[in-house]
């Protein structure tokens, strides 16, 4: 059977790259090629900029209603083909099918009817003056007009959940856009681009450019015509698109890597389905989420009892085929990055780490014989400073740090150029509002992991991020405001 080829969607047509350039794409459960996607380059992206460009004001003019009507048809039609959009994601990305068909696509579902929803809800300030004693004043009202053309770059772990997390809010507010979603996973984003035709959505509002990061990444990035850019990757690559952006005065929204500490309290419930949570937050996704807490920080007085009910419980995660039910983590993305995360645990072994459980690769028999898949592994008696617990390693892999109280939990966690997300496991209330003010993250779960409400400020503090996604921080983002002063 001939490897299937993604198109680009440029102008309201599915196209390949302008020099029919190519790059392999993997499923990684097996090691083989999956699909092609275009190798795109600059004129690619020219093309789509232009697209996007001409067909701006008239999408800007757009009633909110036709735009989010256009939305929830989008959705309409990814949830009909749910199915296949899950078993697409999982076999691109390799994360179980459960996990794609629970919660990637119906996020992604829950993304596009969230920001029609918002757009159609949205309104503006007004302030109204006194002007001296004279009883006569002014009022000024705000508008917020779209950017024009926007640029949504997206990573590998969650494909379609974060394309359309950043493609909704661009479109509701009445910009076109040029999207590149991650070229090690790019199915399910030329999925959408084919069903946004079918939605009706007018050629060039939606452009969907595949390729690599420093070639049509970056001329994306780079190109004259882009007001705006919403990223969300690794930090490296959002201090390149920062560097790049500054000399052009553009917006950039950034939303970069983590090192998450989880962090449990002597007086924390931790109730089988607490504990359960707590071993989620580590290992969901095979540790391939950013908001994934891979330094676990627990109370030296209930530390050694809780590793062992801990163990207990990671030991028992099933690592299979990720068609397999019983499946709790699935391979790793790509060939890259198993080297990497494995090279992470033998640094880790280096470093003094003492490996409690895992910290090798995994044989998954049968068709999944040459598939990337890592143990989920626990590693303790490293400092705060050492590279394991420094670096994030974006795998299956966990640190436990055990503390002495308060004050000592509180420096352990802050000590990071990162500043993602928290969590901390408490019955104190007291300690949970304290500690969750100090905490340098953009994000803080007490009692919880990864409860997402899309109306809160999303985003990280530090190397972990600039600006704010999710509800009216996307809108603000996506828009320009401008007072209109109008004395009376
Ligand atoms: P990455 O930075 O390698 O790539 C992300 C995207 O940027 C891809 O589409 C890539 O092609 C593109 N890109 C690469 N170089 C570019 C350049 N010079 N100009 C423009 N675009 C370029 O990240 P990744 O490996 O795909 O994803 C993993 C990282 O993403 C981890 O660090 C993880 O923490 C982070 N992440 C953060 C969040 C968050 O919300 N903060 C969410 C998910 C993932």
């Amino acid at each position: 059977m001939p490897t299937q080829r993604l198109a680009n969607l440029i102008d309201g047509r599915l196209q390949a790259a302008q020099h029919d350039a190519w790059l392999d794409v993997h499923e990684p459960a097996t090691g083989t090629v999956l699909a092609q996607c275009p190798d795109s380059v600059a004129i690619d992206v020219d093309a789509a900029v232009a697209a996007a460009t001409r067909a701006a004001t008239d999408w800007a003019n757009t009633p909110i209603e036709q735009r989010a009507h256009l939305l929830q048809r989008l959705a309409d039609l990814i949830e009909a083909r749910l199915e296949e959009f899950a078993a697409l994601e999982s076999r691109d990305s390799g994360k179980p099918l459960a996990l794609a068909r629970g919660l990637d696509i119906p996020r992604a579902v829950s993304n596009l009817r969230h920001f029609a929803a918002a757009i159609m809800a949205w309104g503006s300030e007004s302030h109204a003056m006194a002007i001296g004693a004279s009883h006569t004043g002014a009022i000024n009202y705000t508008l917020r007009q779209p950017l024009g053309v926007v640029v949504c770059i997206s990573p590998w772990n969650l494909p379609l959940y974060l394309f359309t997390w950043k493609i909704a809010p661009a479109l509701a507010a009445g910009n076109t856009v040029v999207a590149k979603p991650s070229e090690v996973t790019p199915c399910t984003a030329a999925l959408l681009g084919e069903l946004s035709i079918q939605a009706g959505f007018p050629p060039g509002v939606l452009n969907i450019v595949h390729g690599r990061g420093p070639t049509a990444g970056q001329a994306v990035v780079e190109h004259a015509q882009v007001k705006a850019i919403s990223f969300t990757g690794s930090t490296a690559t959002g201090a390149q698109i920062a560097r790049t952006a500054a000399t052009q005065f553009k917006k950039v929204s950034l939303e970069m890597g983590g090192k998450n500490p989880a962090i449990v309290f002597a007086d924390a419930d931790l109730s089988d389905a607490n504990l359960d949570t707590i071993v989620r937050s580590g290992f969901a996704n095979q540790g391939e989420i950013c908001l994934c807490g891979s330094r676990l920080l627990v109370q030296r007085s209930i530390y050694e009892a809780f590793r062992e009910r801990y163990l207990a419980k990671v030991q028992a995660l099933q690592v299979g085929d990720p068609n397999d039910a019983r499946s709790d983590l699935g391979a790793m993305v790509s060939r890259l990055h198993y080297d990497k995360v494995l090279g992470c645990i033998e640094q880790a072994r280096a470093e003094g780490g003492h490996v409690l459980c895992g910290g090798h690769a995994i044989n998954v028999p049968g068709r999944c014989a040459d598939g990337w898949f890592i143990a989920p592994t626990v590693i303790e008696g490293l400092p705060s400073c050492a590279q394991t617990n420094q670096q994030e390693i974006f795998g299956p892999v966990v640190s436990l740090i055990p503390f002495e109280d308060e004050a000592e939990a509180l420096a352990i966690a802050n000590d990071s150029r990162y500043g993602l997300a928290a969590s901390l496991w408490t019955a104190d209330l007291s300690r949970a509002h304290r500690l969750a003010g100090q905490l340098e993250f953009g994000i803080v779960w007490i009692n919880c992991w990864l409860l997402r409400d899309l109306r809160t400020p999303f985003g990280g503090a530090k190397q972990s991020g600039l600006g704010r996604e999710g509800g009216s921080d996307a809108l603000h983002f996506f828009t320009e405001p401008k007072n209109i002063c109008i004395r009376y």
